[in-house]
């Protein structure tokens, strides 16, 4: 007898249990910053993007599948026109308690407007990524956006509730002498923080080995001068936390090119054309837009996402001396 979505969880073929989506819901952003995207990028026509109510149908599905926890991101998410409705059709889930989690990551330039109405929809906490705390260096990494909007987003986002986490790149010319700072910084505002390891995804104006940082060593590095408790805590993601005893917050760190993560990956990712893409560190593409746009049935979609599930990789295969090791770029998968 065929399966209905809701039949049951998603394993893939590794007998990994996925229930955590990023979905992207745009590949345009309003900065550009220099790891991840090209100075002139080309965006999608709009036809080739997901309407917010196929997103929201896809989401629905996935949640049906099995999805506990869904993360909208782009590109940047605040800048999709109507996002918000989406955000607002979407909480239905989280009050029928079949999603856990509803939330985005950002770059916080327009989350001023945003926190207290994402909060009020359900929204907990939000993840926003920031990469210097000084203006210059922060207009040189986004290539012209101003710090103080983020800084404004961040204090309505607190003013709201939302539990913040910073995503920070480390960037061996750009931010690898202040990142002590920033954690410091991070810790005393109440916000977790989680450090990056530049990934090589996408053609960008840059040589991406002038600028990567192994953060193994920088993990070494502060534990010479905090004392770093080792956090059991896993999201089913790639970060590794710790709690920084001197000052109480937490400490991530994403390591792929250093290490691998992949045994316990509980994830999948969308892009904003409805390609599934199975894991971050590989080519393997899944097309369900034609499947959806096909029909009003969702059995069709859900035998993509069946079929694409059974082929997840069992783990990326990230080189930094090969550029770029995955085509896409970070803004198209949504990071
Ligand atoms: N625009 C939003 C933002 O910046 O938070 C959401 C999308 S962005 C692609 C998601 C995350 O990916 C950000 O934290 C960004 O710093 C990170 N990112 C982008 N390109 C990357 C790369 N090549 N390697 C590692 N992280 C990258
Ligand atoms: Fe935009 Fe986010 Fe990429 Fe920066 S990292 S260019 S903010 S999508």
């Amino acid at each position: 007898m065929a399966q209905s979505p809701a039949d049951a969880r998603m394993v893939d073929g590794f007998g990994r249990n996925i229930s955590y989506l990023r979905l992207s819901v745009t590949d345009r952003c309003d900065m550009r910053c220099v790891y991840c995207m090209a100075e002139d990028m080309q965006f999608l026509p709009k036809r080739d993007v997901l309407s917010l109510e196929e997103l929201d149908r896809l989401a629905s599905l996935f949640i049906r599948m099995g999805v506990k926890r869904l993360r909208l991101t782009g590109g940047e998410p605040l800048v999709r026109k109507g996002v918000l409705g989406l955000f607002q059709s979407l909480s239905r889930h989280l009050q029928s308690g079949q999603l856990q989690d509803l939330t985005l990551t950002t770059n916080g330039a327009q989350l001023a407007r945003f926190a207290e109405p994402l909060a009020r929809l359900g929204v907990r906490r939000v993840n926003v990524s920031l990469d210097s705390l000084d203006p210059e260096r922060f207009a040189r990494i986004t290539r012209g956006a101003k710090i103080s909007d983020v800084l404004d987003g961040l204090a309505a986002a607190r003013e709201a509730g939302l539990k913040v986490k910073i995503n920070t790149v480390a960037l061996a010319q750009d931010n690898f002498e202040a990142l002590p700072d920033m954690v410091r910084w991070a810790h005393d505002q109440g916000f977790d923080l989680t450090l990056i390891e530049a990934m090589p995804m996408g053609e960008i104006d840059e040589d991406r080995s002038d600028q990567f940082v192994d953060l193994s060593k920088v993990r070494q590095s502060l534990a010479a001068v905090w004392t770093l408790n080792p956090l059991a805590e896993t999201t089913g993601g790639p970060a590794r936390y710790w709690q920084v005893a001197e000052t109480g917050g937490k400490l991530g760190f994403i390591t792929p090119l250093s290490h691998t993560f992949c045994e316990a990956c509980n994830r999948i990712r969308v892009t904003c054309t409805g390609t599934l893409h199975t894991c971050l560190g590989q080519e393997d593409a899944v097309d369900l837009r034609a499947p959806l746009r096909a029909s009003a049935d969702d059995a069709p979609v859900a035998e993509a996402i069946r079929g694409a599930l059974a082929l997840k990789p069992k783990g990326h295969d990230f080189q930094i001396s090969r550029r770029p090791s995955v085509a896409r770029h970070m803004s198209t998968t949504g990071g």
